[in-house]
């Protein structure tokens, strides 16, 4: 099924200028009512007529979330506040959150879209969907809640936390969609299998729509086989409208992107060039139709890689491949850059450790040291020296030869690390910068 054929199937070279048409009525906006990018635009002399292809894109200066927080909270908006409809705003870890709005065509445009993103993943109007991601500032819930109900489920917006009712409910309503993080739905998996609860037999899980944190294919793999669903993979960010601007189809060969509404470019995050489709690089999108808030080559930081190619599904929309890592995220430990990606893929695929980790770096004599901490699995490994030892070898042997480096390995006991039920995992401690 697909939700929204004329759009989702378009040849691309229609697409192409439709996309075009977007970014001239974007470009020129933006020019118009935002005063900050106004100003980047005049000190390079660019003016909105010098868009003339798709390709003129590159000459756009870019966002980055920066300019977010540089015009907090409403002065990168390109209407007035009294239009606005919805205010949310990403996590802030640090300093003011990121600021985001939308107008009642924003909202309803959001809608169609997150309906097509449910769809894509094999949602169907007959099914009941369980959404654990928090309700609040976060775009996650409600973007999934909206585009759920335009298809036609049952939602039952239970929020985040709350594991035990989470999953007296999945069985009681007999849920068969999971909104989560992919750290939550392991965790929820772990716990139903402490409370005795026989996930294949009492529940009827069926398809999970997972994202708001990187995550890997192994990690997929033990969603999948422990709670016996399709996990797909969903990507967004509150900048440039919340989840639904990629996501995979029942293919599961990379996320389709929302081509109609966003130009994504890949760049080199060192020099800025744009790469050609295929490299690895730095997604940059540009909205098309946005109205409250339009970003222009707004810089994710998120690493991936493009591919036009002609997908089984019969979409013709570009696919992203699962994201690498962030470039922030990318820690680099005595020259030598790793993503935490790395580090998850290996300890995912041995057997006898469990799916949770946690990496620490730290510097001693000028020195990096990187610890990754990671539990056993069989509880009875805690009296048995020599198979502790073993494990240990085989998996630091394993780590060198992915990673190029030394590491320190711990392995811990069962349910020693903590678990992230609510938000994004922090699963990376870099402690170098740490006052001492
Ligand atoms: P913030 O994290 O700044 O509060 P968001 O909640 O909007 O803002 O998160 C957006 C970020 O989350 C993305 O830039 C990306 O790093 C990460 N993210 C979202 N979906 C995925 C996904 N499917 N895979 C990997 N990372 C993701
Ligand atoms: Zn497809």
């Amino acid at each position: 099924m697909i939700w929204n054929q004329k759009r989702e199937c378009m040849p691309r070279k229609e697409l192409q200028a439709f996309q075009l048409e977007g970014l001239k009525w974007t470009v020129g906006r933006v020019y118009e009512s935002v005063t900050f990018y106004r100003a980047k635009m005049d000190a390079i002399g660019l003016k909105p007529k010098h868009i003339k292809t798709l390709a003129d894109v590159k000459h756009l200066p870019f966002m980055t979330k920066q300019d977010f927080r540089d015009n907090y909270p409403f002065n990168n908006f390109a209407v007035p506040k009294e239009k606005l409809v919805r205010i949310h705003a990403s996590s802030g870890t640090t300093g003011k959150p990121t600021v985001v709005g939308y107008t009642a065509a924003d909202l309803e445009m959001w809608t169609e879209l997150m309906a097509r993103i449910v769809c894509q993943a094999g949602v169907r109007p007959e099914d009941t969907a369980q959404i654990a991601f928090s309700y609040g500032l976060f775009t996650g819930a409600f973007g999934l809640h909206y585009g759920l109900e335009r298809l036609g489920c049952a939602v039952v917006p239970i929020g985040g936390g709350n594991t035990e009712k989470q999953l007296m409910l999945m069985e009681d309503f007999g849920t068969t969609v999971l909104i989560s993080t992919p750290s939550y739905a392991l965790y929820l998996a772990e716990r139903a299998a402490e409370l005795g609860i026989d996930i294949q037999k009492r529940l009827k899980l069926r398809v999970g729509l997972f994202g708001s944190e990187p995550w890997t294919e192994e990690m997929r793999q033990q969603i999948q086989d422990r709670l016996h669903i399709l996990a797909t993979d969903n990507y967004g960010m509150s900048e440039l409208i919340g989840p639904g601007v990629a996501g995979e189809c029942e293919s599961m060969a990379g996320m389709h992107i929302a081509e109609d509404h966003f130009l994504a470019e890949t760049i080199d995050s060192e020099s800025g060039e744009p790469l050609p489709c295929g490299a690895e690089g730095e997604l940059v999108f540009t909205s098309l139709d946005k109205e409250a808030l339009p970003v222009i080559r707004y810089r994710t930081k998120d690493i991936s890689v493009l591919d036009d190619s002609p997908c089984a599904c019969g979409r013709t929309h570009a696919r992203m491949r699962k994201i690498l890592g962030r470039s922030d995220d990318m820690l680099i430990i005595r020259g030598i850059n790793i993503f935490p990606s790395q580090i998850e893929a290996v300890l995912l695929s041995t057997p006898g450790v469990g799916p949770h980790y946690q990496i620490n770096v730290w510097r001693k004599n000028y020195l990096d040291d990187l610890e990754v901490l990671v539990e056993f699995t069989d509880d009875s490994m805690l009296d048995n020296y020599k198979k502790l030892d073993l494990l240990t070898t085989q998996l630091k042997e394993r780590l060198h030869n992915v990673l190029g480096i030394n590491v320190k390995l711990r392995l811990v006991e069962p349910h020693s690390i903590e678990r992230t039920t609510l938000g994004k995992a922090k699963r990376v401690f870099d402690h170098r910068n740490d006052p001492k």
